[in-house]
């Protein structure tokens, strides 16, 4: 057995992956999944299922619409500020990280940024506190969890200004209160679905306040009139959004979910400050729950020990080349026992380099 500690694609559930593949070969009166119209009612209740499904896991409160795009996280970096963001006005964002920094990179299109704290110079290994975050900013927007550095923002912003969240890598591992937020949007690859759609939660009443002209893909408006139905859908990676959203809610939900990811990372943070071989990379109070980032004390051994736990079934621990050293991705669908293979793993390798 393989235990796959990839970012992202991550992994799904076994039971995820059978029933997909199941409906590639029959979804519907021996058709496929992939060779049905979007237009049919069978598809057209599968995103609306999906949607659903995303409202109540995340307590979804009225006047707030789901939508299913393409383009990834990456292009809400820029459909953000071309929707909210009028010419002249200021949008305040938090650099915490390589996301945080390409989404800034995309407003100057569009209006004016003001990065409000940055932990660049400390390559990113803590989350930017006691920032202000000006009140005529036309929204605030932060990363909730930086998947490459292995940072959560557990503390929520104090502001009236209205909040946008890139939540790409920890959505739905936690209860988080949707109403403080304006706009959530996530890549679906890390705790969603597979690649090919990012998801975005929006609250309807900040749309329309800006009168720039609006690419009709890239108008959230249309999307939302169309019931993320305007042109053909990634039908496929919707498809199997909603059978892991199935997944997560015959667990219990994210209530659920999240005590076991809290194990989860409690036992592997344990492990690396006991074990004299490990060290984490950023500051306690912020450590991710979803991307443990850890280096060796000895740095010659991690290449060693890279093997050893490749060898032992452990897939996808490489550090990001940014950080270096190891990085476990611990996303919902990992189950808690490989987490305890990895720990077992260490605690071998300690033996080992002992004798
Ligand atoms: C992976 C990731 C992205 C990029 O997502 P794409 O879907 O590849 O565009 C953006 N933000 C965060 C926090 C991520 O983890």
């Amino acid at each position: 057995m393989r235990h796959n500690f990839g970012a992202g694609p991550c992994i799904l559930p076994q039971e995820v992956f059978k029933q997909a593949s199941r409906a590639i070969l029959d979804f519907k009166d021996g058709l496929s999944i992939l060779e049905i119209s979007h237009r049919t009612p069978e598809f057209e209740s599968v995103v609306e299922e999906a949607g659903r499904l995303v409202k109540e896991l995340l307590n979804v409160p009225e006047g707030y619409s789901v939508l299913f795009l393409q383009g990834g996280a990456s292009l809400q970096f820029a459909m953000v500020p071309m929707n909210l963001l009028g010419d002249g006005e200021t949008a305040s964002y938090l650099d915490s990280g390589v996301w945080a920094k390409k989404a800034i990179k995309e407003v100057p299109f569009f209006g004016k940024v003001n990065v409000v704290a940055s932990s660049k110079d400390d390559n990113y290994s803590f989350i930017p506190k006691d920032f202000i975050i000006p009140e005529d900013s036309a929204y605030f927007h932060f990363t909730s969890n930086n998947t490459i550095y292995g940072t959560e923002m557990f503390e929520f912003p104090e502001t009236k200004v209205p909040i946008v969240c890139d939540m790409s890598s920890d959505i739905l591992s936690r209860v988080i209160d949707v109403s403080k937020y304006d706009l959530i949007y996530a890549g679906a690859q890390k705790n969603i679905g597979p690649a090919g759609v990012a998801v975005v939660i929006i609250k309807d009443e900040i749309l329309g306040r800006i009168d720039r002209k609006i690419p009709s893909m890239l108008d959230y408006k249309l999307h939302i009139e169309a019931g993320s139905l305007y042109n053909t859908p990634p039908v496929f990676s919707i498809y199997v959004a909603m059978l892991n959203l199935r997944w997560l809610k015959s667990k219990g939900g994210v209530a659920e979910i999240e005590k076991e990811n809290i194990a989860k990372a409690h036992a592997l943070y344990t492990e690396i400050d006991r074990n004299p071989l490990f060290k984490g990379t950023c500051a306690v109070e912020d450590r991710s729950r979803m991307n443990v980032c850890f280096v060796m004390t000895n740095s010659e051994l991690e290449k060693p020990f890279l093997k050893y736990v490749e060898e032992n079934g452990i897939e996808g621990l490489k550090g990001h080349r940014s950080v270096g050293g190891f990085r476990a991705s611990m996303y919902n669908a990992l189950p808690i026992t490989s987490v305890h293979t990895l720990i077992e793993l260490m605690q071998e390798f300690e033996e080992k380099t002992n004798n």
